[in-house]
């Protein structure tokens, strides 16, 4: 019989991944197994991040993933176009599931092991299977978002390979000069390759409904009119992510529910304005190859105290989303970012690490709000009833 891991780590996406692929790397001393219910890790996913979301000395962690590495991205807008000279890079599930396969042992991963049940030391599996272990970690993506104050950023992205060259060489982050419909529109360009190109319509939305056939059409309708010409579609991608508005971190880490530790969206750990979790997911990998005491309640402390910490920390953005989504016209919220690209290159790069300064965020609120007035007043004052 194996015996029992040190450790658990309850779902192979972005985060429990990193994860276990960390703890392979620089703490072979802890004995874990990673569980997932799908066949492959990781899901149908394009993972992006900036080079300044993850410090040098961690990038060990995500650069054997990185599938696409660009030295700038632009961002358009009907007034202001940009080429900020900031590297951004790509994971595609396809090579994050290749990596935690080809780096793990065979006793240290479980696919298509679906956990019906998880406590502070076992989870049990559908089948009826139980493992027990030190400690839990509990990864699974997102769970309940009850008592979250929320807008939504959905969207789809649709991978083609064209028959000729598409002539872009760079990440087109957002491009705002398209129909505004159902709130702030960007579509989001990633040049793979010289002929391969994803292509992504994403929605900054109250509803939390994604018509994906419209959204498919949109797409179509955007590469013809880019005249790139007849192109196969290679993969596909749909998201749904929250963008928080206000609330309570006691939302997603109930004193009263079991207690194992969290990372992931599991956690809290996203961005609060862009959903994404890569950067916080570097760090609390990075963390967990620090940690002498891998036992389930120190897990749970320290990740509890990290996720209360950021959350408080990051406050500020839940007020930039409230400006976005309730003090400017649905319609005219591309204006809030137009006027937010105004701003000095290391403060945008902070702003998407999740590390703004006092001096930042008053910068971000200083000149002509894009937005009336009294509306902005309403949304700083604004709290979750
Ligand atoms: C399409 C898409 C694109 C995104 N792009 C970016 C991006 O570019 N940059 C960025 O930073 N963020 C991005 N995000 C946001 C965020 O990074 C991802 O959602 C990320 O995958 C979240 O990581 P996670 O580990 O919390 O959850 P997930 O990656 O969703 O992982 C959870 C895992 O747990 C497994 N699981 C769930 N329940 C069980 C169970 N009962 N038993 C066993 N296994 C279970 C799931 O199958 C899944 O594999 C994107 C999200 C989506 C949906």
């Amino acid at each position: 019989m194996t015996p029992a891991p040190q450790l658990i780590i309850a779902g192979g996406g972005l985060s429990g991944s990193l994860a276990a692929l960390a703890l392979a790397k620089r703490r072979p001393d802890v004995s874990f197994v990673l569980v997932e219910q799908g066949q492959s890790f990781g899901g149908n996913h394009v993972w992006s991040f900036f080079d300044s979301d993850v410090a040098p000395e961690q990038r060990w962690i995500v650069d054997p993933l990185v599938s696409g590495k660009w030295p700038d991205h632009q961002v358009n807008f009907p007034k202001r176009s940009r080429r900020i000279a900031l590297g951004y890079n790509s994971i595609k599930s396809e090579r994050l599931d290749r990596t935690v396969r080809t780096s793990l042992r065979p006793e240290q991963y479980r696919l298509g092991q679906r956990i019906v049940d998880l406590g502070a030391h076992h989870v049990t599996f559908d089948g009826g299977d139980r493992i027990e272990a030190r400690g839990v970690i509990d990864a699974r993506g997102v769970s309940t978002l009850k008592g979250l104050d929320l807008g939504w950023q959905k969207f789809v992205g649709r991978t083609f390979r064209f028959e000729r060259s598409h002539g872009s060489s760079r990440p087109v982050i957002m491009d705002a000069c398209v129909d505004q419909q159902s709130g702030y529109r960007f579509v989001y360009t990633l040049p793979f390759s010289d002929n391969e190109l994803m292509v992504e319509d994403t929605y900054y939305s109250t509803s939390a409904v994604l018509d994906a056939t419209r959204v498919r059409q949109s797409i179509d309708d955007y590469v013809l009119a880019k005249g790139w010409g007849a192109g196969e579609v290679v993969s596909e991608e749909i998201g749904l992510l929250p963008v928080l508005l206000g609330g309570d971190l006691a939302s997603l880490w109930d004193p009263s529910e079991v207690a194992a530790a969290r990372l992931g969206l599991r956690g809290g750990f996203f961005h609060p304005t862009t959903g994404y979790t890569v950067p916080d997911a570097v760090q609390n990998a990075a963390l967990l190859t620090q940690q002498r005491d891998v036992s389930g309640p120190a897990l749970h402390l320290l990740y509890h105290r990290r996720a209360a910490a950021l959350w408080k920390e990051r406050s500020f953005y839940q007020l930039l989303n409230r400006m976005l989504f309730r003090a400017a016209d649905p319609d005219q919220r591309y204006r809030v970012l137009e006027h937010f690209y105004r701003l000095p290159q290391p403060l945008i790069a902070r702003f998407y690490a999740g590390q703004l300064t006092t001096i930042d965020k008053l910068r971000i609120l200083s000149g002509r709000p894009p937005v009336p007035l009294r509306r902005a007043l309403a949304a700083v004052r604004e709290t979750k009833s």
